[in-house]
């Protein structure tokens, strides 16, 4: 077991994190043994847990809250897609002790979504939110062309100044919730509104039919948000997928393989219930 590669999530809080069941469950089924370690680092001192952890030997790690944003600072280089989310959720440790920081999670939300069957191009999508979620999904999103992609945020300014920041890869407009207009395909609430059980303030004709409501929250019950989606007829998905897709995406930077994610997932849901 020890001598297996050494991977690692940094978070803190990091107790609750499912990554060691995901990473474990991909190791298993590809036949590729791991170690796989939660870390708890103190907040203000992630980089020297960092640089222990190199010594042990480690090769990789994802990052969680609150160290998202400090990671890119422990890179040697950062993958496009971290550069433009502004935030790293994943490290790897490159063949010569170089370290790439990268983002997966618009790779893991895309992948998700796929799964789901959701409309994507052509579509009109309102992504709720306008934080570092946010910041790592729009290209990806753009990249399947919507007809349109709407930002709406309880701060109006981040959401209009993110939207100039993509405005480049597609059609793209922030705006305050008050000022959502017309009926979408694909509503994704990235707020962390449903993380206090509350419900951003939200048109009632906000979806089309055949629309998908996805909260990137996850949870053993629907999200306030969901739950509302759910009254409206539309069908609901939560953001489970999204982590284990967000880590399969890790995974093959690490390993080079791709993890099915179903089995995985399921796993996850039946032990949520
Ligand atoms: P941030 O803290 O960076 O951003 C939070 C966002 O939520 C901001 O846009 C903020 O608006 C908005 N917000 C917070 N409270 C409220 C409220 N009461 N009403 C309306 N808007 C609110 O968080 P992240 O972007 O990192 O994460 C957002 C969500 O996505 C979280 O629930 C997180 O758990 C989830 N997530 C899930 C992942 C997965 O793999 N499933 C991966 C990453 C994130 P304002 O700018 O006005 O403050």
């Amino acid at each position: 077991m020890t001598d297996f590669p050494l991977y690692a999530v940094f978070g803190n809080p990091i107790a609750h994190s499912k990554s060691p069941q995901i990473h474990s469950g991909f190791a298993e089924q590809l036949d590729d043994p791991v170690r796989y370690e939660t870390r708890l680092a103190p907040v203000d001192d992630f980089s020297g847990h960092w640089r222990a952890f190199l010594k042990e030997g480690g090769r990789g790690a994802n990052v969680t809250v609150p160290f998202k944003e400090q990671a890119t600072a422990l890179a040697d280089r950062l993958s496009d897609r971290a550069r433009q989310a502004g935030a790293v959720n994943t490290l790897v440790v490159g063949e010569h002790g170089e370290i790439v920081g990268d983002n997966t999670d618009g790779a893991g939300l895309l992948l998700d979504l796929e799964r789901l069957g959701a409309p994507l191009t052509d579509a009109r999508i309102l992504v709720l939110g306008a934080g570092g979620a946010v910041r790592g999904v729009i290209k990806p999103l753009l990249a399947t062309r919507p007809s349109e992609l709407v930002m709406a945020n309880r701060t109006v300014e981040k959401a209009t100044g993110l939207a100039e920041l993509f405005r480049a890869h597609g059609d793209i407009r922030g705006c305050g919730f008050e000022d959502i207009e017309g009926r979408f395909d694909l509503v994704i609430n990235a707020t962390s509104a449903s993380l206090s059980g509350e419900l951003p303030p939200l048109p009632a004709t906000l979806f089309n039919e055949g629309a998908l409501a996805y909260d990137m929250m996850y949870g053993a019950a629907l999200t306030v948000f969901l739950e509302w989606a759910h009254t409206h007829g539309v069908r609901c998905a939560d953001g489970l997928g999204m982590l284990v897709g967000q880590a399969a995406e890790a995974w093959y930077q690490w390993r080079g393989t791709r993890p099915d994610t179903t089995p995985i997932l399921e796993a996850l849901r039946a032990d949520l219930r």
